[in-house]
């Protein structure tokens, strides 16, 4: 059965051929050919080391660059997400709001990281007759205060 072709195959090949010229040679006692094939053996193993460095470096190459496209493909991925959490959002100053959802994000986490972090309701009471309710950001930890709205009090 033939050998699939193959580098390895091949090398293994021309290895066997070499070898059994030089053993032909040495029967036939003739010094000169077995000497210029053990040169040609010498030129074929050094030329398959280096082929094998070759080989190795463009493995190496090769598993780079999958992981730069991974990275690539996560970025791209991150990049869309951004892009459609930035459509959804509605600055209703000083805060953010997503279409149906009446708890407000953080502007400090989303103009800044572009996280959406929900803000937490800690209260609310009437400062100089306005109605004010407390939301806190439990990730930057920052605290807001904003009159009350009919919709976000009453959804
Ligand atoms: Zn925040």
């Amino acid at each position: 059965m033939v050998e699939p072709f193959t580098t390895l195959g091949l090398a293994k090949t021309t290895s066997d051929l070499i070898k059994e010229a030089m053993s032909l040679a040495r029967s036939a006692k003739n010094t000169d050919l077995a000497e210029k094939l053990i040169d040609l053996y010498r030129d074929f193993v050094e030329l398959m080391d280096a082929t094998q460095q070759k080989i190795a470096e463009l493995q190496r190459e090769t598993i780079e660059l999958s992981q730069q496209k991974l990275q690539l493909a996560q970025k791209v991925d991150d990049l869309e997400k951004s892009v459609r959490l930035k459509a959804e959002m509605i600055f209703t100053p000083p805060l953010y709001f997503r279409k149906g959802d009446s708890t407000p994000f953080c502007p400090a986490c989303f103009e800044g990281d572009k996280r959406a972090v929900h803000l937490v309701n800690y209260g609310s009471g009437t400062y100089s007759g306005i109605q004010k309710t407390h939301w806190y950001c439990k990730l930057c930890k920052n605290e807001f205060s904003c009159p009350t709205k009919p919709s976000t009090s009453s959804p």
